[in-house]
């Protein structure tokens, strides 16, 4: 047994090292790449991304893990190497089950249909990447149905991203929260709205940087294994455990933008610094499914970097860096302005409070094409509609419209966005278990220290990177199933004392 456990690790580490290169040269791609070098990078990606997939495939790790499963169930389920077996088990059952060339063709259709959103965006041309979009559900469903046994089409797209999820009980639960988050948003628009003007001085680039980069060595970023670049699109990408990435851009005209980007940002890479050294190099060296990564970027974003504790050690030194901008301008102004909510068209400008009615939009219609209610031609209007009924606006065009988002036009139509809002839900359940354990957190934020929340998170959640699914970290931390609760008393409670809501 032994022996075939060392050859199975060791056939895991070869993949995790050409997954580590391929994150090199994606993070390269989006950071320091000049133009001329997309064609051969676009290449190499696919080489690396093959030779992965090829030797994660090979019936011999099937054998492996056939051997292996009577010593897997011999040791306690939560072992490191009971939770090895049982998750790369799990993993190569998705990517045996869809053929190698029905996965070949699809990557080559995302990789045209990206090509024709990049254009069609700026032109406002829906009709240009209908018929690209028209096949990519058609190979989302061809996809879903390599995964026989399902109650939902879209169960097994959910399942690649957050495991154990399923299409109804998602629904259910995004159903209640939008009860329960209409009306908080009819009253919070009912109120003036808060100036934000503050945020939109002239803000240096550099000063920026270093504000951010102080705050996140304070929350705990281990600078000596991780750096920051800049990009166009904020992200973190891992390497190794040692060596991990995260990406900001900069406005010098919205103080938020980089800001608040690091922190979120930042909360994903110290999930992934805090994984257990035992772990490195296999299957189970990263987060536990996009929501819980999700989570702990907003924990660090909002429920800690937005919150007033944390503004009122913080304020003074960013007033300190920005004197100019910020030296008349109150805690309170400034604590309003970056917490404003507003109904507004862009998911990823929208505040806390609003952001989920923008995914579960998304949500909603992903589902509706997948069972066939809705055709890709009338998704435009569909859209529309639904931003109409659920926010009370009308994009002008569909560039801020159906093709605002980057996902159904580079991936399946399917699965791409529950997790975000999933995440806000778990932060908030997981910050009350936080809180709960160790009520001085708050008061420790309040004076820039953020050890014990760091210390509790590494405890609970970091250290077990992908050991659990979803729904068996959020049984271990919080003692039932995700709960919308503590994420609507979070919202009520601080949204209600910004706009003095009964
Ligand atoms: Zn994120």
């Amino acid at each position: 047994m032994e022996k075939k456990l060392a050859e199975l690790k060791r056939r895991l580490l070869e993949i995790d090292d050409l997954n580590g290169a391929t994150a090199v040269l994606n993070w390269d791609q989006a950071t320091y790449m000049p133009p001329a070098g997309a064609a051969a990078r676009g290449r190499q990606l696919a080489t690396l991304s093959q030779l992965a997939h090829e030797k994660f495939i090979d019936p011999e790790i099937g054998k492996l893990l056939d051997d292996l499963r009577p010593y897997a169930e011999s040791l306690p389920y939560d072992s490191d190497d009971a939770s090895l077996i049982r998750v790369t088990r799990r993993q190569y059952d998705k990517s045996t089950k869809v053929p190698a060339a029905l996965l070949g063709a699809f990557f080559q259709h995302s990789a045209a249909t990206y090509q024709a959103w990049t254009q069609a965006r700026p032109a406002n041309d829906f009709t240009a990447v209908q018929p690209y979009l028209e096949k990519t559900l058609d190979f989302s469903r061809q996809i879903a149905n390599c995964f026989p046994g399902y109650d939902h089409i879209a169960d097994p797209l959910i399942d690649f991203s957050d495991e154990g999820m399923k299409a109804e009980s998602v629904r259910a639960l995004f159903s209640e929260l939008r009860t329960q988050l209409v009306p908080i948003v009819q009253a919070i628009i009912a109120q003036p709205e808060a100036d934000n003007s503050c945020l939109h001085h002239s803000f240096p680039e550099a000063d920026q940087l270093a504000f951010g980069k102080k705050v996140i060595e304070a929350y705990g970023f281990d600078f000596k294994g991780g750096r920051q670049d800049k990009t166009h699109h904020p992200f973190m990408t891992k390497f190794a455990l040692g060596d991990i990435r995260i990406t900001t851009r900069v406005k010098t005209n919205d103080l938020s933008e980089a800001l608040f980007s690091t922190l979120h940002e930042a909360g994903h890479a110290m999930y992934e610094m805090g994984v257990s050294e035992n772990l490195d190099g296999t299957p189970l060296a990263s987060g536990a499914s996009s929501g819980v990564h999700e989570s702990q970027s907003r924990l660090w974003e909002n429920l800690v970097g937005r919150s007033l504790p944390f503004w009122q050690h913080y304020y003074p030194e960013l007033q300190a860096a920005f004197p100019e901008q910020l030296g008349i301008v109150s805690l309170d102004t400034f604590y309003r302005a970056i917490n404003r909510v507003e109904r507004s068209l862009i998911r990823t400008d929208a505040d806390e409070v609003t952001y989920n009615l923008h995914v579960m939009i998304r949500f909603d219609l992903e589902l509706a094409l997948l069972e066939g209610s809705l055709a890709v031609k009338d998704l435009p209007d569909a859209w529309q509609a639904r931003y109409q009924s659920d926010l009370g606006l009308q994009a002008p065009d569909n560039r801020d419209g159906v093709l605002q988002d980057v996902h159904w036009y580079s991936g399946t139509i399917g699965g791409a966005f529950q997790g975000y809002t999933l995440g806000n839900i778990m932060s908030a359940a997981f910050f009350d278990r936080a809180l709960a354990a160790q009520p001085a957190i708050m008061a420790e934020i309040g004076r820039g220290e953020f050890a014990t929340l760091h210390g509790w998170l590494k405890e609970n959640i970091y250290q077990h990177g992908a050991k659990f699914t979803a729904n068996e970290l959020i049984e271990r931390v919080t003692g039932g199933e995700l709960s919308i609760d503590p994420y609507i008393r979070y919202l009520r409670t601080k949204f209600g004392a910004l706009y003095n809501l009964s």
